[in-house]
């Protein structure tokens, strides 16, 4: 089974519209015609407007942070799945650690979300992995193989191949450090594991496993070598074109 590779730049809260624009023009001009690699960008919520403009026509494809599991109503500051699509969205990050620590993201929210991203024909990007302390205490198997469970519960098999898995280690998100190779290949193959045991093994090879945490164009090649990695999901490296488009190099010739 051959997987397309994705690399996706989470902006995180960073970029005006405007400013977003200028990235996007930047990498348009490296990789905005390739299709070897799938290219995504994910700007803040204020700047999908005019980021979704400056995409148009090119191969490169919007993500979203986050979105609200309900479909509309009285949720203050929330954004839709609906909303999203009105935007041509196509990917939509889920379960980031950031959500998980600082606004109480439990797997039981995450899969709400999931659900709400598949009925709307958003691909969700559901981000997992553990904290420094878990990998210490040897638990890091067990909490991707809960947040696999748990946050795919129920997901519907005919929509597989619209799920992208995002496994970041937390002490390697920001940090500069970063997972060897070997960990993260261990890690990918156990989450492809519970993947097969929930959907089937056809359905577990066609899921897309990304790395994120301090990945950047110097250890790219390392990680995107793995037989499970399928991509990555960068956040400092993909606010600079230079960066971006160097880890997407990287995947060209990986
Ligand atoms: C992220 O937050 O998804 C991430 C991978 O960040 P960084 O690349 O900066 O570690």
């Amino acid at each position: 089974m051959s997987r397309k590779f994705l690399i996706a730049g989470n902006w995180k809260m960073n970029k005006t519209a405007s400013e977003a624009v200028d990235l996007i023009e930047e990498i348009k001009s490296s990789v905005g015609d390739q299709t070897s690699v799938q290219v995504c960008v994910c700007p803040p919520f204020t700047s999908l407007s005019q980021s979704s403009e400056s995409v148009e026509k090119s191969e490169v494809l919007l993500g979203a942070q986050d979105m609200n599991a309900a479909q509309s109503g009285a949720y203050t500051g929330e954004i839709s799945a609906e909303m999203l699509r009105d935007l041509y969205v196509s990917f939509v990050i889920l379960g980031h650690s950031e959500r998980r620590q600082f606004f109480g993201e439990t797997n039981q929210i995450v899969n709400q979300k999931i659900h709400a991203a598949i009925g709307n024909n958003l691909k969700p990007i559901y981000c997992i992995g553990e904290t420094l302390d878990e990998r210490e205490a040897g638990k890091t198997l067990d909490i991707v193989r809960t947040q696999v469970r748990e946050g795919l519960e129920n997901f519907p098999t005919h929509s597989i191949e619209n799920l992208v898995i995002a496994y970041e280690p937390i002490w390697a998100i920001g940090t500069g450090k970063t997972a060897t190779d070997e960990m993260a290949q261990e890690v990918h193959a156990e989450i492809r594991k519970v993947l097969a045991e929930m959907f089937g093994d056809t359905s577990a090879d066609s899921i897309r496993i990304l790395y994120g945490g301090s990945m950047k164009p110097e250890n790219a090649a390392g990680l995107l070598a793995q037989k499970d990695v399928d991509g990555g999901l960068i956040g400092g490296a993909s606010l600079t074109a230079r960066a971006f488009v160097g880890i997407i190099e990287a995947a060209q010739s990986a």
